[in-house]
């Protein structure tokens, strides 16, 4: 098994270009722990098919729960299956409200990797973004968290912001690297229908950035990271040697994983599942009996879609024989779009697989949509 993903459905705010399902408060934070501890015994039989090896708490905002509600929620996990090995255990943190005692308890109970969501290191574009802390929060946040002893460090940042200029992203790059972290995981801005930032966008209060400036922040990122001896083994993921995500790595891989809380996606074999986003409803239906989760299972045509989109994002690329591997008609249509791409420069095959070329990453969304069959 890949790992366990486990999705804390809070945030103290909502950030301006954020879709990924949370409500603003804890007021139903008692109730949900007891729900999650209540899912993991219910789903114990899956949690036990196979070795777990890794364990993300994201969200949302895990790191407004208190230490106990951890606790809680990780010997839940041990009553039912083996964590006690994990090669990977990690929990999204925001810079405001981590510090040392609460760093330290989070180093005791089994957490090793940390990945603090700051996004960047300008005060004005975070407040742009509806961030609930500073630049210098941001700074002492990764100080602190090195010397609470945490030797894994992943910071997340957005580029492609409306009015941010080259300057002041090359800036926050080089903040970041000046940190000595681990490892980077830096996304393109996207405007998401229900997001304070679409509806922004669609009253013409701002405009996305043009294609060029994109391309000029996204070299830029490159250039800076690999300087500094980071991988860019992902499209928006960065490490030093031996710092990649295991997690994030076997989501990629196309191994099975388990989530669990309002939300949150599972993956196993050819089934795809996802628990209601639905706070209210989540913990009800687990408290009646109820099914608090819908699925569907997976096309052929599914299946190589995401195998072309999770591999052709990977630096390693998608595996040709397992492409070969489905029915005649994929497989034809698989080499027409393989050919006519490599004729285009825009990937190539090395050593079996599939890749995207250098000079053409930064389009890599458009040529996997490209290979994708509807
Ligand atoms: S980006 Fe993180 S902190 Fe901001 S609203 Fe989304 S989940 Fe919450």
């Amino acid at each position: 098994m890949a790992g366990i993903y486990i999705h804390i459905p809070f945030c103290m705010q909502k950030c301006g270009y954020c879709d990924f399902y949370s409500l603003v408060g804890l007021s139903d934070k008692k109730e949900f722990v007891v729900a999650l501890c209540d899912e993991i015994r219910i789903r114990k039989e899956e949690l036990q098919r196979e070795p777990i090896q890794t364990v993300y708490f994201g969200g949302g905002t895990p790191s407004v729960l208190h230490i106990k509600d951890f606790e809680n929620i990780i010997a839940s996990l041990k009553e039912v299956c083996d964590i006690a090995e994990l090669l990977e255990f990690t929990i999204e943190v925001n810079p405001d409200d981590i510090n040392l005692p609460f760093l330290d308890d989070l180093k005791r109970i089994g957490f090793n990797r940390l990945s603090i969501g700051i996004q960047s290191f300008n005060d004005r574009i975070l407040s742009f973004m509806n961030r609930r802390h500073s630049s210098s929060e941001a700074f002492n946040a990764v100080e602190m968290s090195k010397k609470a002893g945490f030797e894994n460090i992943s910071i997340d940042l957005i580029y492609g912001i409306p009015d941010m200029t080259l300057a002041e992203w090359k800036k926050s790059i080089d903040k970041a690297i000046s940190l000595k972290v681990q490892h980077i995981s830096a996304y393109h801005l996207t405007f998401e229908p229900g997001t304070a930032f679409y509806k922004k966008l669609k009253q013409n209060i701002f405009r996305e950035v043009e294609d060029k400036q994109s391309i000029e922040q996204y070299n830029v990122l490159i250039k800076a990271v690999t300087k500094a001896g980071f991988d860019d083994y992902e499209i928006s993921n960065f490490c030093l040697p031996g710092y990649q995500s295991k997690h994030n790595a076997s989501y990629w891989s196309g191994y099975s994983y388990v989530g669990l809380g309002p939300s949150a996606h599972s993956f196993a074999a050819r089934t795809r599942r996802w628990n209601i986003s639905d706070l209210k409803k989540y913990i009800n239906n687990i408290k009646r009996g109820e099914v608090f989760y819908e699925q569907e299972i997976l096309s052929d045509i599914d299946v190589y879609n995401e195998k072309i989109m999770l591999g052709l994002r990977t630096k390693n690329g998608a595996e040709i024989r397992d492409l070969h591997s489905m029915d005649k008609k994929m497989v034809q249509l698989f080499n027409e779009k393989m050919q006519k791409n490599i004729m285009l420069k825009n990937v190539f095959t090395q050593n079996g697989r599939l890749k995207v070329c250098k000079d053409k990453k930064i389009l890599t969304d458009q040529i996997i949509s490209d290979f994708f069959v509807v």
